[in-house]
């Protein structure tokens, strides 16, 4: 009988480089159990620790997938690989990474390309499968490296994730379903001048209200939060979002699970 339960597991919640460099929030990337089908996306630092404390064994991992080579994205994903593949003893499970992780200055370790079943290159338009899983890579986000969102389809739900990109026209239309998932680093665009110049290539809070509103989920869960961000509380934020957008918006928490059956409680 296959398993029909769904629930993604966020390892860590920090993002960008001060936050996962002073882990005030963990970093790891999320772990989706897709109705049996185990699935790591973005295994930034502290991945392989933080899953063994929850329990996930990455040795029953399906794939990997890299949405970009961000360090705070990609840190343990050769880690990962040598876990998933029982030290390379075992040839399993798929991995799915943007060229420019694989080919210049390249986040996967040479040594260990030939441990996974495959490994896949993202593209933009590009569909992928795993198990009963598909997913699709509909556009290249404005971000300093190679990156792409997903859309996840199950045989029960369609979700979306948008990764780490600068807001641009016309983003929203190519992510839909019952739940998104936002990478929302900072708070506003203004930014301390000690850190300029940095380029501002992440989403606002101002850019996750209006592509909440766009896509008009069941749910949407803020994640992946800069230092401006964790300061004035995400939780607080996802709050003021929920009461101004009238969609359930959750701010993501370091080891929060979230059960799709919770999509069937909301309008
Ligand atoms: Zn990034």
């Amino acid at each position: 009988m296959p398993d029909a339960s769904e629930a993604i597991t966020f390892l860590g919640t920090a993002g960008a480089r001060f936050m996962v460099s002073r882990q005030l929030l963990a970093s790891g990337g999320v772990w989706m159990d897709l109705g049996g089908t185990q699935i790591l996306v973005d295994p930034g630092p502290g991945c392989l620790v933080h899953a063994i404390r929850q329990k996930l064994n990455p040795s029953r991992l399906d794939a990997i997938i890299l949405s970009h080579k961000h360090l705070d994205h990609s840190g343990d994903i050769s880690v990962m690989i040598e876990a998933m593949t029982a030290g390379g003893t075992k040839k399993r499970g798929l991995v799915f990474a943007p060229g420019d992780a694989l080919s210049q200055d390249p986040v996967i370790l040479h040594y260990l390309r030939s441990y996974p079943e495959r490994i896949e290159t993202l593209v933009e338009g590009g569909t992928y499968e795993v198990n009963d899983i598909s997913f699709a890579t509909p556009v290249r986000h404005q971000h300093s490296v190679e990156t792409y969102g997903f859309v996840f389809q199950t045989p029960r739900h369609t979700f979306s994730w948008v990764t780490d990109t600068k807001y641009f026209e016309g983003l929203s239309s190519h992510y839909k379903g019952e739940l998104l998932i936002l990478n929302v680093a900072m708070l506003d665009s203004k930014v301390p001048p000690r850190y300029l110049p940095l380029p501002l290539d992440h989403l606002t809070l101002a850019c996750a209200r209006k592509i909440i509103e766009a896509i008009r989920p069941r749910v949407a869960i803020l994640t992946h939060f800069g230092m401006k961000m964790w300061r004035a509380g995400p939780r607080e934020q996802a709050e003021r979002l929920t009461e101004e957008t009238g969609i359930h918006v959750i701010a993501a928490s370091d080891g929060m699970r979230f059960d799709f059956s919770r999509l069937e409680n909301e309008k």
